[in-house]
């Protein structure tokens, strides 16, 4: 039989028992016949402990010092689940992901892989051992420095090792029972996908469903990989995420998949800039030189007595102030009059593949919000996609109205939410 690749989230393996029964999960499938290959991701909430560890000693750290605190986390649990393994008579080597070939490009905090060179994990896997690598960590291929993929990263750990290693699976272990409509934290009769194209998975993980990485499901369709996301805590069948979910079935493609939420973003608006050819490009390339990952962009029309106009854009709230730097270095030569920072709002997102196809999913959602009281501040769209800017507190009501209105509310049964803090 083949190798299996499975990653164990944080929340399943928040403290020791968790670990020993994620242990014996692993080894039954050795048992199974399979060889097995294991991504894990820190402790609970290890990650973010670290780095507010990281804030009350520095209010700036550097980023390689950033990097060397996080992976940390990962290599603790790699070392527990290998001595959990072999308590119960099977043999485990756990890797950093340096070790495991990991090779990425030089960006601290948000690296991306750009190979993966398993050698030594496949030697381990030739010895009989079940190899345990430790997820959201690479080597830079030119600096030589340790090196994170952005948080929720260990998914793209996973796939990548699954890619490389020619795996028929990717398991993702979690703390619910696969993907749903809906974030189960905010909506309990969110449904549960059976499957769901990658397509799609891409929008929903770009929109904020953290349930997977959004470079683990890139991954995944590059490579033709097919990630199977369920729960570490129960036996059912999760999600599968395939490039085509109705291929061999007599299922219709559903109109919408599912609505996302995200509250890591915040807005940035440049006011007063001058109405002529060229101060957007100036804007974008300060911001694109600092590195900054832009999402949302509006402009308004000028005002015909000042002819000046305003620019927002929305970012990652981990950009804000780095971005806020790099656009005040450039006011003298914009001319734009001053910088508004909020980030007290959220993003909204719909998002099926049927829109294509189907009018007036726009109206409805909109007319969902409206009678929802929430009110919207920025909205983009893609093809298969329609996201709102509102308030980060009306962002769970948007939510929830939008779910509703679709008809995406199970009948009876609740979502199962096992474990984890939502952190
Ligand atoms: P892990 O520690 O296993 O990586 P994460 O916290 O990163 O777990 O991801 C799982 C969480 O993703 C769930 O507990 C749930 O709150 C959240 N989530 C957001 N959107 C969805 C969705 N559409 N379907 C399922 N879970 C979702
Ligand atoms: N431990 C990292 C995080 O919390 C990576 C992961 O869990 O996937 O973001
Ligand atoms: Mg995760």
């Amino acid at each position: 039989m083949g190798i299996v690749v499975q990653k164990y989230g944080g929340s399943s393996l928040a403290d020791a028992d968790a670990i020993k029964r994620v242990a014996r999960r692993i080894v039954e499938n050795k048992k199974a016949g399979h060889d097995v290959v294991v991504a894990v991701s820190a402790m609970g909430d290890t990650t973010d402990e670290l780095l507010e560890l990281a804030a009350a000693v520095s209010p700036l750290p550097p980023a390689r010092e950033l990097d060397m605190l996080q992976s940390a986390g990962e290599r603790i649990s790699m070392a527990l689940v290998a001595m959990a393994i072999n308590d119960l008579g099977f043999t485990a080597r756990s890797f950093t992901g340096s070790q495991a070939g990991v090779i990425t490009d030089a960006q601290h905090g948000k690296a991306k892989i750009i190979d993966v060179t398993p050698g030594r994990v496949t030697q381990a896997i030739g010895e009989g051992h079940i190899v345990i690598v430790a997820g959201f960590q690479g080597v830079s291929q030119d600096t030589k420095e340790i090196t994170t993929l952005g948080r929720g990263g260990s998914d793209t750990t996973a796939v990548a090792l699954a890619a490389a290693l020619d795996a028929d699976v990717c398991e993702i272990y979690t703390d619910v029972d696969g993907v749903f409509t809906a974030d189960p934290r905010i909506v309990p009769a969110a449904r549960k996908l059976d499957k769901v194209s990658y397509e799609e998975m891409l929008e929903l993980a770009a929109c904020g469903a953290k349930i997977l990485h959004l470079r683990c499901v890139e991954y995944g369709r590059r490579y033709n990989i097919p990630i199977h996301v369920r729960s570490s805590f129960s036996q059912l069948e999760g999600t599968w995420v395939v490039e085509d979910p109705t291929d061999g079935g007599t299922m219709e493609q559903a109109i919408i998949s599912g609505v996302a939420h995200d509250r890591s973003e915040a807005k940035i608006t440049v006011v007063g800039v001058p109405d002529k050819v060229g101060e957007a490009a100036r804007i974008f390339t300060a911001l694109s030189e600092a590195q900054i990952n832009l999402d949302m962009i509006v402009q308004n029309v000028s005002a015909a007595a000042t002819s000046l106009t305003d620019i927002s854009f929305t970012l990652p709230r981990t950009d804000g102030q780095v971005a806020m730097e790099a656009l005040a270095k450039i006011q003298a030569e914009v001319g734009y009059d001053k910088l508004l920072y909020d980030d007290k709002i959220g993003k909204v997102s719909l998002i099926g593949a049927g829109m294509r196809s189907h009018p007036g999913i726009t109206a409805k959602f909109f007319a969902s919000l409206a009678s929802a009281g929430v009110n919207i501040g920025m909205i983009s769209t893609s093809e298969i996609r329609i996201s709102v800017v509102v308030n980060e507190h009306e962002v769970d009501q948007a939510v929830r109205a939008t779910h509703s209105a679709f008809d995406l509310d199970a009948d009876e049964i609740e979502a199962v939410v096992y474990g984890g803090t939502g952190r």
